[in-house]
């Protein structure tokens, strides 16, 4: 029998201690003055401006240029914004990777939010209907066609992941060729046009593992802006077991795991599991410590990709 998991799960990157306040961003004068009394954090198009205690935030008389976008606000009534500049306002060694910085809450979701649109704005400088220049428009939340006056919206693209497992509880795991020898992870993949989460599930699992699941629930969802994903994430039951082999060409590789052999696996060094920030991670977790059993921690060397 499959192992009740404790759900939803609580996910690294989904965090938001901010009001977004919205109906704050129409107002141009309004936005100004928010500015004018803001914490600022800098991101270059990468890093963020941090060091070991979180974020270092700055205030509007340090800034120049750049591009500015207006965060939310916190319970105390501070605004956030987001400096975005590719200008280094400090020593390289003060930049910081979203996965690499020391972060709170708070931190993250500014963090999560900040590069998700910042990254979004630096891909989208034309007009995608008639090929104008766009501009940054209501505290950042939008781009505005210069010519056809279209507003385009940040771009969020969903992408299903999923914990597979059969009825004796034993988790499938699936390797792909470009990550570190010995990364397996669970099944992911983009919920293509006119698909719902449900059917990507099944056709994801089915592409990669020539599987078919069943009894499939929503576990949690937690942003990926790496560039601009949202991760959805399920768990569901897996009726073949039997047939399970990969497709050769998104998965080379397969491995069913119950508990004793993931931590035997990690022990001889046969298995990597993916990092702590991720989905897939949280959730082979969740699943491990679900048979209630006093255990250890999986310890797995940090390795990104
Ligand atoms: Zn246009």
């Amino acid at each position: 029998m499959v192992a009740p998991m404790n759900f939803p799960l609580n996910l690294p990157l989904a965090k938001s201690g901010l009001d977004r306040a919205a109906h704050m961003r129409s107002d141009k004068g309004q936005l100004e003055s928010l500015w004018a009394k803001a914490k600022i954090a800098h991101f270059n198009g990468e890093k963020f401006l941090s060091d070991e205690k979180g974020l270092i935030f700055l205030s509007p008389q340090e800034l120049a240029g750049g591009e500015r976008y207006f965060l939310g606000i916190d319970d105390a009534g501070t605004p956030y914004f987001l400096f975005h500049s590719e200008v280094h306002l400090a020593p390289e060694e003060n930049y910081h990777l979203l996965r690499e910085a020391n972060l709170n809450d708070l931190q993250i979701g500014i963090a999560v939010h900040g590069q998700s649109l910042a990254l979004w704005h630096k891909r989208h400088p034309k007009c995608s209907m008639c090929g104008a220049d766009t501009q940054s428009s209501l505290g950042g939340a939008v781009r505005k066609c210069q010519s056809c006056d279209i507003e385009h919206y940040p771009r969020t693209d969903p992408a299903i992941i999923v914990l597979t497992r059969d009825r004796h509880d034993r988790i499938l795991l699936g390797r792909q060729e470009v990550w570190p020898e010995h990364r397996f992870s669970t099944f992911a993949g983009f919920v293509e046009p006119g698909e719902a989460f449900e059917a990507a599930v099944v056709r994801e699992v089915k592409e990669e593992a020539n599987v078919t699941v069943h009894s499939i629930e929503y576990v949690g969802s937690q942003p990926w802006p790496f560039p601009a994903s949202l991760m959805i994430a399920f768990s569901a039951i897996i009726d073949d077991p039997e047939n399970a082999k990969p497709d050769g060409e998104e998965i080379v590789d397969i491995k069913w795991l119950d508990r004793d052999s993931i931590v035997a696996e990690l022990k001889s060094g046969t298995l990597l599991l993916p990092p702590p920030l991720s989905v897939a991670r949280a959730m082979i977790d969740a699943w491990y410590m679900a048979d209630g059993l006093e255990r250890p921690r999986l310890d797995s060397p940090e390795s990104w990709r």
